[in-house]
């Protein structure tokens, strides 16, 4: 198996889900997370509800009797890779059948949403297709595969799968370490005319305000110190608050800016159209709100905008920019950029690469435009040639490299909280994360991972910095010359 996979190690069940009885601890998964940080965080869930069921993880597929892979649809590519693992899980399953041995194969996330049966007919290798909207019933569906049956839950589940999941046994959420993903907001309304999320993650839903803090409670209770809200939409999030008005994130990220052990908060994906001032105020007031922001713009053309549909303009992106710069002087922007979008001619290729030098932005993610089956703009005229569009990419990401690189030159000589998060590869070496997600390494006196400690910077690696301790006290967030 390839690439980016999580490892979760769940130690007991915890939580509402009713379980086979007297299960022993002995069958194993091994779940692989293709995608975005959503996917990352329902692995997590995922794996949870499989500890009820006397699931421990591996880090392995060689030595799991399930094998679950949570999918990304949002480019073709990756689901590509989805029937490229499933070509070497069929041979391993083969060889197991020869020994006897037996290996279920499940298929999560958004390709198994868009795809359902289809994925059973064209890869028979598989057992179970679940949908995001069901992972609180995979329990049940792997007691159905058991009995013989070939399952594919893909309808979109009545009840709120977040009331049905089980909550993690602390011993599990510590072995995940000291930062976390919370998802509050799942689904998406916008039908950008390039993307999928409408299609497969349904529309758009905010989990309740009391569900969130509980959550975010227990983290803290185990020593979680950072929290990233996550959604589709994340700042499209609104709910009623423990006042009776009606919040948005804003509200809620000073809600959760009161719980006691945590002391960062972070959120990810916004659509520039949902910033309300509320939100750029929390910027304002809370030191513990990282100064770092990712915000989407993907084109800089404004007439790319309209047939994407992305309901905004690019000077309207660039006035709010200023707004939360006002708000926030240290804030670093990231974004999402698609070149070749149909109909993307070099003068609105252009006006892509204004916007990124209007802004500067200290990182980013940029994509050539991929036709997604279902969505308008798969059925676009003028779809853009395959070598233009690398061309495009090349000289964008070449530009916002730049960027990224100079941003990360500026912080020399700078002084800032960093979280410590795990050892480091030489003795008396910590890996922490400075207030824009950059890694720092340091050389440390006695700090824990938890700890806030306030480091100077001294030189940038590729991706990293690399840090001293200071002794003096920290503030959340800021620099200091
Ligand atoms: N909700 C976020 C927003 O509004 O910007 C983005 C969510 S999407 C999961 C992540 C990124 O994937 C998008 O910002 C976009 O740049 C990229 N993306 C989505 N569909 C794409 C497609 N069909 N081709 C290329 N990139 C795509
Ligand atoms: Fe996709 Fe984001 Fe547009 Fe929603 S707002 S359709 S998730 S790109």
């Amino acid at each position: 198996m390839d690439d980016i996979s999580i490892t979760s190690k769940p130690d007991e069940a915890s939580g509402t889900l009713t379980h086979s009885p007297a299960l022993p601890n002995t069958r194993k998964v091994y779940v692989k997370t293709y995608g975005c940080q959503m996917n990352v965080y329902d692995s997590q869930r995922m794996t949870d509800s499989l500890a009820a069921e006397g699931y421990s993880p591996t880090d392995t597929a060689d030595d799991a009797d399930l094998v679950l892979i949570n999918t990304c649809h949002i480019r073709e590519k990756a689901s590509e890779k989805l029937y490229s693992a499933l070509g070497r899980l069929r041979k391993m399953k083969d060889a197991r059948a020869k020994e006897g041995r037996e290996l279920t194969v499940g298929v999560a996330g958004c390709v198994a949403q868009a795809e359902g049966d289809e994925i059973t007919r064209r890869a028979p290798v598989v057992d179970l297709v679940v949908g995001p909207q069901t992972y609180h019933r995979l329990p049940q569906a792997l007691a159905r595969v058991r009995q013989g049956e070939r399952v594919v839950e893909t309808e979109y589940a009545i009840e709120d799968k977040f009331d049905h999941l089980p909550a993690p046994a602390i011993e599990q959420t510590r072995s995940r370490g000291v930062t976390a993903f919370v998802t509050v907001q799942e689904g998406c309304d916008k039908f950008c005319t390039f993307c999928v999320v409408p299609y497969t993650r349904g529309s758009e839903i905010s989990r309740p305000v009391a569900q969130i803090v509980r959550e975010a409670e227990k983290l803290a209770e185990a020593g979680v110190r950072e929290l990233t809200l996550l959604g589709q939409n994340v700042n499209a999030w609104h709910g009623e608050g423990a006042d009776g008005r009606e919040w948005g994130l804003g509200e809620l990220l000073y809600r959760l800016a009161e719980i006691p052990g945590i002391a960062r908060l972070r959120y990810v994906t916004s659509h520039p159209r949902d910033m309300d001032d509320t939100l750029i105020n929390a910027h304002r007031d809370l030191p513990m709100l990282m100064p770092y922001l990712h915000l989407p713009v993907q084109s800089g053309s404004d007439r790319i905008l309209k047939a994407m549909n992305r309901k905004h303009s690019g000077a309207d992106y660039l006035r709010l920019i200023d707004r939360i710069r006002s708000a926030r002087s240290d804030i670093a922007l990231s974004g999402d950029f698609i070149v070749g979008f149909p109909g993307e001619t070099e003068e609105d290729f252009e006006a892509t690469m204004q916007i990124v030098r209007d802004v500067t932005y200290a990182a980013a993610y940029s994509f050539k435009y991929s036709p997604r089956p279902g969505t308008p703009g798969a059925d676009m005229e003028n779809h853009v040639e395959e070598a233009v569009k690398d061309d495009r990419l090349q000289r964008l990401q070449s530009l916002l490299s730049e960027q990224q690189y100079a941003f990360q030159r500026s912080l020399i000589g700078k002084s800032m909280d960093v979280l410590i998060e795990k050892a480091g590869r030489l003795p008396g070496q910590m890996v922490g994360r400075s207030p824009w997600l950059q890694p720092v390494i340091i050389d440390v006196h006695g700090d824990r991972i938890g700890d806030i400690i306030h480091v100077r910077i001294i030189d940038t690696g590729t991706n990293s910095l690399i840090g001293v301790r200071e002794m003096n006290s920290a503030s959340n967030g800021t620099i200091t010359g």
